[in-house]
């Protein structure tokens, strides 16, 4: 049965600079049309795993295979420019002695009309079909990131390796030009590796998302099943603000100020911790001021008072301070709520919408 090699596979890559491993046994595979992402904090490997990948930086221990053809690997090293590859980074330099047209034709081998035709072919893909003469100063930096996108498409590399390339561009251009590249790099069909620390970009341009800690991928799934499912209480906070509950798991019950938990497959006796993301935690307007529910499929809502509260356009966050520990909350309400310091409303959290994680005692 013939199968389509992913456009890039690695396996088990690892790479330390004199300490400990910066990049840690990564592994994973992308396929055509395929946009991956690395995310994670600063320092956490991503741009060394692109660097290995790119073949500008060298592993220790793991293979690179791009294409069903290995290009890295125990005696094995392919220099960059052999590896089918392009690449765009946040600094993206363009030639600035070079027109467009020269810059975006840069790669390119083959005669001069075979040229000609694939520089027009990809600056109208990028919407600067009348730019081909102008020089990169004439440009603004959201033209200039097209014209860098398209030269590095231009040879047509299977894989694609962006490091952060819009973390350089103003938010008012960003989310259209992360829109268009998303388009054009599906067009092309190469497999793309996208570097961010930006959660809002992953989720936006990602078919997979790698989430990264200290060298290692710690979670990897399509953004709503990252977003929606966190392996672990760090997982869930890379994406929002969080909320934290704790308790002890008893006969796979743990009880709080906002009723039981059903918490299977934790220690019994154990302690756990329920996570709540802060557009999941409900203001109970109907309940406010008649006292707990202990009825709501809900379970009990717990009473706090406004410590302040913001507006953020789309939604309004709202600081509590809880009766039950005098530990703060924060609810996302979307609209305009506003309510003064002070204010005594009662909380509740959907059974549905909340992680438990066991926590690690020594
Ligand atoms: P990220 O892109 O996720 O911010 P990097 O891959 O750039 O992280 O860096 C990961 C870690 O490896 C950092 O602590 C960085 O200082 C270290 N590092 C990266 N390259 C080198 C190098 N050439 N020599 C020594 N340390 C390095
Ligand atoms: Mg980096």
């Amino acid at each position: 049965m013939a199968e389509t090699a992913p456009r890039l596979e690695i396996r088990g890559v690892t790479r330390a600079f004199g300490g400990g491993p910066v990049v840690a046994d990564v592994s994973l595979a992308v396929a055509a049309g395929q946009v991956t992402c690395l995310l994670g904090p600063s320092g956490c490997g991503k741009s060394t795993t692109l660097r290995i990948i790119a073949g500008v930086e060298r592993a220790d221990a793991g293979e690179v295979w791009i294409d069903g053809a290995r290009m890295a690997g125990p005696g094995l090293h392919l220099p960059p420019e052999r590896r089918g590859i392009g690449m765009m980074f946040q600094d993206f330099a363009l030639f600035p002695h070079l027109t467009v047209a020269a810059n975006v034709a840069f790669g390119l081998t083959g005669d001069r009309t075979a040229k000609t035709a694939r520089v027009g072919e990809l600056l109208e893909r990028v919407n600067l079909a009348g730019f081909a003469d102008k020089h990169p100063h004439q440009l603004s930096g959201g033209e200039q990131q097209r014209v860098a996108l398209a030269r590095a498409l231009a040879p047509r590399p299977k894989v694609m390796l962006m490091d952060e390339p819009f973390s350089g561009l103003d938010n008012r251009l960003r989310d259209g030009i992360r829109d268009t590249t998303l388009e054009i790099l599906k067009e092309e069909g190469a497999g793309v590796v996208l570097v961010t620390h930006e959660p809002d970009e992953a989720m936006r341009m990602a078919d997979e998302i790698a989430l990264m800690r200290g060298g290692r991928i710690v979670q990897r799934g399509a953004p709503y099943n990252v977003y929606n499912a966190p392996v672990d209480k760090a997982a869930a906070a890379f994406f929002s603000d969080i909320n934290v509950i704790r308790g002890i798991s008893r006969g796979a019950l743990t009880q709080t100020p906002f009723g039981a938990f059903l918490t299977p497959g934790h220690v019994d006796g154990g302690a756990v911790e329920i996570v709540i993301r802060p557009q999941h935690l409900k203001i109970d307007f109907d309940r406010a001021g008649r006292g707990p529910n202990p009825t709501s499929l809900d379970g009990t809502p717990a009473r706090g008072e406004v410590i302040r509260a913001r507006y953020l356009g789309r939604e309004s966050l709202v600081e509590f301070r809880m009766d039950f520990d005098g530990s703060t909350l924060t609810a996302s309400v979307p609209g305009v709520f506003l309510p003064s310091p002070g204010t005594a409303l009662w909380l509740m959290i959907r059974r549905d919408r909340c992680f438990v994680f066991g926590v690690q005692t020594k």
